[in-house]
């Protein structure tokens, strides 16, 4: 599109009980191109009397609706079949994603790829699922039945927005559950564009439900609501709190994926190409907006200064552009307030360490957030830039002596999401393996992710695992059946 050009701003209705509907109050809210700072689209701006009516359509969907007494095969040729109308539509997908996040847009193309494998992996695990015959030591048959949790409230973050809600959605629809989904405010398009299939696909109507909506104002009423038998969040560890707290009133099932600090660790024998473009893969991509990402780089004595030295020579050599852009592999950061945050803690870095590369807005654009790859080194774990969770191309180099010293860096830390070693020694990856706080580690890679494998974090990163057979385990309840085999009366009275 040719500069100051106004693109058309849609405007969205959101999608309760298969239809299409404003807010209550008729209100909207604006969301954004953040690569230009102009408004795409006006979403319903939902508030605590439609997230009841998203529930309450849920609730019947599942209580009364056809999806309480779908069999699994039929579920999962609904998850099927959305995922190939996501197939079929990766191009349009990806450039709205691009568009309203800032990603590369080859960076979107693979994330909505990754979507349409979810629900496909999830349309087969639907089938799979199976109880246990368990083996008491009386005339009696034991059974442990899977069930569905009943209704999912699902919050989502930004970052990857559609791929999220696949995460979300898929599992609990394998399950048998029925899902209201609310996407952050800053990136719902993608998920209202998905829903137009809903019907089609065949989902019944309320079986999936998506509300967008400000934190306080609609995902809060949303965990609160005695209706919802359990809320799945991915998001910040402050909201991730807040949320444990509101869902005690109604003790729901809660999983939580939250941030991280996750250290990506490179003893002196690694492969230095290969360990120099891990470090800054492992920080760097989606512009470092990753719950994953490897923003403590911790680095072996022998190596530091030059594995510093090249990694700044890299990372200034990363093409900043255009999201939209097939050579671009930095585009903006999504929002305002996230620029601003991630702006604010380049501000705190520059008191704490020094700064090898970056280290404030890209000034090449005239507009959009931009943010250069910054690298901070000489950092001590105890600074803020190596405790929080910045959420953007922000790493934080740290020096270290021997293994032992290494771990005891990588260990200290609130959060263990992640954590990634790189040693051509196959003893010394074990021993870091397995010393590792963290739920998930990538030895000589940082980042790959499979819908088959387990995702979630220790310590305050979260609990509950995504993705894989774990996934789906957190929508089922586990249901004890006891068949007593003997006719005669109990006789103890
Ligand atoms: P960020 O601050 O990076 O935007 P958040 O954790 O605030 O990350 O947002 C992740 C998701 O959580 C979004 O969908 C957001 O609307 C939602 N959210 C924010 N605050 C609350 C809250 N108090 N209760 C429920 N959901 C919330
Ligand atoms: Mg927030």
């Amino acid at each position: 599109m040719p500069s100051g050009v106004q693109a058309e701003i849609k405007t969205y209705q959101m999608f309760i009980d298969g239809e299409w509907v404003r807010s209550k109050t008729n209100k909207t809210f604006p969301v954004y191109d953040p690569s230009t700072e102009e408004v795409i689209a006006q979403v319903p701006d939902a508030n605590a009397e439609d997230v009841n009516r998203a529930v309450a359509a849920a609730r019947a969907a599942f209580d009364e609706g056809p999806w309480g007494t779908s069999t699994a095969q039929e579920r999962g040729r609904v998850l099927f079949r959305l995922a190939e109308k996501v197939r079929q539509n990766v191009a349009l997908l990806a450039e709205l994603e691009c568009r309203n996040t800032g990603k590369p847009i080859v960076e979107a193309e693979f994330d909505i790829n990754d979507v349409a494998t979810c629900f496909e992996y999830y349309g087969g695990l639907a089938t799979k699922v199976v109880g246990y015959v368990n083996p008491v030591p009386d005339n009696a048959m034991s059974l442990s039945l899977k069930e569905p949790v009943g209704v999912a409230g699902q919050i989502i973050p930004w970052n990857y927005p559609l791929l999220m809600g696949a995460w979300k959605l898929a599992p609990a629809l394998a399950a048998g559950c029925t899902c209201v989904l609310k996407p952050a405010e800053q990136t719902p398009l993608t998920a209202l564009e998905m829903a137009k299939w809903f019907d089609e696909v065949g989902l019944p109507k309320g079986v999936v439900n998506v509300i967008t909506g400000f934190g306080e104002s609609c995902g809060s009423p949303l965990v609160k609501h005695p209706d919802v038998d359990k809320i799945a969040f991915t998001g910040s560890a402050a909201v991730g709190k807040i949320i444990v707290k509101e869902a005690a009133d109604t003790v729901k099932r809660v999983t939580l994926e939250l941030g991280g600090k996750s250290p990506n660790i490179f003893f002196a024998d690694a492969d230095f190409e290969a360990a120099i473009d891990g470090a800054l893969f492992g920080v760097f991509i989606n512009q470092g907006e990753v719950c994953s990402a490897g923003s403590r780089i911790l680095v072996q004595n022998s190596i530091y200064k030059k594995f510093v030295e090249a990694m700044t020579e890299k990372a200034k050599k990363i093409k900043l552009g255009p999201p939209l852009d097939r050579e671009t592999k930095m585009g903006a950061l999504v929002s305002k307030e996230q620029y601003e945050r991630v702006l604010g803690y380049l501000d705190i870095g520059k008191k704490e360490a020094k700064v090898a590369s970056g280290g404030g807005r890209a000034e090449k654009f005239a507009k959009g957030y931009y943010v250069q790859p910054t690298i901070f080194y000489d950092v001590d774990n105890s600074a803020r830039i190596a405790r929080e969770e910045i959420f953007g191309p922000v790493a934080a180099v740290i020096p270290f002596d021997d293994e032992k010293d290494a771990l005891k860096i990588a260990n200290d830390s609130p959060y263990g999401l992640a954590a990634a070693v790189w040693t051509r020694d196959i003893f010394k990856a074990m021993r870091t393996v397995k010393s590792l706080r963290a739920g998930i580690v990538w030895v000589n890679h940082m980042q790959p992710t499979y819908v088959e494998a387990p995702w979630g974090g220790y310590k305050q990163s979260g609990f509950g695992r995504e993705l894989g057979p774990w996934g789906i385990e957190e929508y089922l309840e586990t249901k004890q059946v006891y068949i007593n085999l003997n006719e005669a009366p109990i006789g103890w009275y």
